[in-house]
């Protein structure tokens, strides 16, 4: 049985990040919708093992590696939705690093 509810409810109600109302209509939703129901057990045994991963202490270092980890996540987006961006900022780079040969540059990219 399929159902028009959202995925992203599920998750929400899992992490709690609903409001008391919106959590009052899904849980009477789950008593009516086998298909919610399966989908919420599947997706609580995923957020289970995910709680099971152990946390590492934070350190000095971690806001520093979160904001390097963000910046390789954007990057990574925009590289998906602005390749030509993305070639002209690695063109940028690779005249940085050799800025007085940039014919060494185009030929290399040949
Ligand atoms: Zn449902």
């Amino acid at each position: 049985m399929k159902c028009e509810q959202d995925n992203e409810q599920i998750t929400r109600w899992i992490s709690h990040q609903m409001t008391e109302a919106e959590r009052t209509l899904f849980e009477i939703h789950l008593t009516q919708c086998s298909a919610c129901r399966q989908e919420l057990k599947a997706s609580q045994q995923v957020w289970d093992l995910i709680g099971k991963v152990p946390v590492p202490e934070p350190s000095d270092a971690m806001p520093v590696r979160f904001h390097a980890m963000l910046d390789t996540y954007k990057r990574s987006v925009e590289e998906k939705r602005r390749p030509w961006a993305t070639l002209l900022e690695r063109f940028r780079q690779l005249w940085a690093l050799q800025p007085r040969s940039p014919w060494l540059i185009v030929l290399s990219w040949s």
